[in-house]
């Protein structure tokens, strides 16, 4: 099987205004560059034709928010213009723009698009436990002006369980069901039982509660629907579980790459992974963080060339890397969630 490209995860930029401690930005702070990717990168490097063909992009970290690439209304604007039916999901933590960069933003997307709010507090105090310098009154703002001028859009205010917040999720859900049609609870994996080397086995983050923790080495999540609307993507995810159903019956390795649902990767360095987590800056992914600075960079190549590198159907066949046994492994392709949830 190949990479399946219907669905792209761009990082368009990995600058960010906050310091959420279990972010890579904090974690791994020595090799972090502050990034974006411009309109003219997409015009020259992606292309209109590829636009064209893609039907899906999520816009989001791995090191940043998107929000805060310079040009992004631009670079949206122009994807929406080529491919009005294109699906952007855009995650954010919504901090520190003004009306007119949300109404922008508002009157660019439409029925086809998704925008994520994170947000594990219900005021400035609780959300900077974790959202550490975080500014509550211009995500508030961001959140009434697009709902305001956008009733096509599916929103969702999206929120990680932690222990300062697990007795209080229902505030947030509170906020949500006022302004959006969806809450999502993520439970993680990035805490202390998980990784006793990372986060110690005393973690003050760690919810309390187990079942607020994913029992496996991927996130779990749990999704309130507020309102009736139709949340884009569904023929998307039919082609994914379909996909799914044809790699249980092969030898193939069950790798998310090939179904879609996680989106191959570029990077704001211009960077091209398989997927967001084999481009975490951790010292396990070193060998392909190598290979993606120099043989697969869009600064330096072509995209047709890297996606034609017979790297693809070679070294890359092995799925050595710890990402890939421990993120992308057989049982987990009869999980419907799994193989058809970002
Ligand atoms: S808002 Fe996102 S990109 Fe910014 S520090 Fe937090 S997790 Fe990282
Ligand atoms: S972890 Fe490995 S197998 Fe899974 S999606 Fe990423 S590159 Fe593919």
């Amino acid at each position: 099987m190949n990479l399946a490209l219907e669905h792209w995860h761009i990082e368009v930029s990995s600058i960010c205004t906050l310091k959420c401690p279990r972010c890579t930005r904090a974690e791994v702070p020595e090799t972090l560059l502050n990034r974006q990717l411009t309109l003219d990168f997409f015009k020259t490097q992606i292309g209109e034709q590829r636009i064209k063909q893609m039907r899906k992009i999520s816009f989001c970290g791995d090191d940043g928010d998107p929000i805060y690439a310079k040009q992004f209304l631009d670079i949206v604007a122009w994807i929406k213009n080529i491919n009005p039916t294109i699906q952007l999901l855009i995650i954010t933590n919504g901090s520190y723009k003004g009306t007119e960069w949300w109404y922008t933003l508002a009157n660019t997307l439409n029925e086809h698009d998704e925008i994520h709010w994170s947000l594990d507090g219900w005021d400035q105090t609780s959300n900077s436990k974790y959202r550490v310098n975080c500014d509550w009154s211009s995500i508030m703002l961001g959140i009434i002006t697009f709902t305001v001028y956008n009733k096509s859009t599916y929103t969702v205010i999206a929120s990680i369980a932690f222990r300062y917040n697990e007795h209080d999720l229902n505030r947030i859900k509170a906020i949500a069901e006022k302004y959006t049609d969806c809450w999502q609870l993520t439970k993680s994996t990035k805490f202390g039982s998980k990784y006793p080397q990372a986060y110690g086995t005393k973690d003050l983050l760690e919810p309390a509660n187990t079942a607020l923790v994913a029992q496996g080495h991927r996130f779990q999540r749990e999704q309130t629907l507020i309102t009736d609307k139709t949340r884009p993507g569904d023929d998307l995810k039919q082609l994914f579980w379909k996909r799914a159903q044809t790699l249980q019956k092969t030898n193939e390795y069950p790798a998310l790459c090939y179904i879609g649902n996680k989106g191959v990767f570029l990077k704001s360095t211009g960077e091209f992974y398989p997927c967001c987590w084999t481009a975490l800056r951790y010292p396990h992914n070193e060998k392909i963080t190598k290979l993606a600075r120099t043989k697969f960079n869009l600064k330096y190549k072509d995209l047709d060339s890297i996606l034609e590198d017979e790297y693809w159907q070679t070294e890359f066949k092995k799925f050595d890397n710890t990402e890939c046994k421990t993120k992308c492994v057989k049982q987990k392709l009869y999980d419907k969630d799994h193989v058809t949830e970002w």
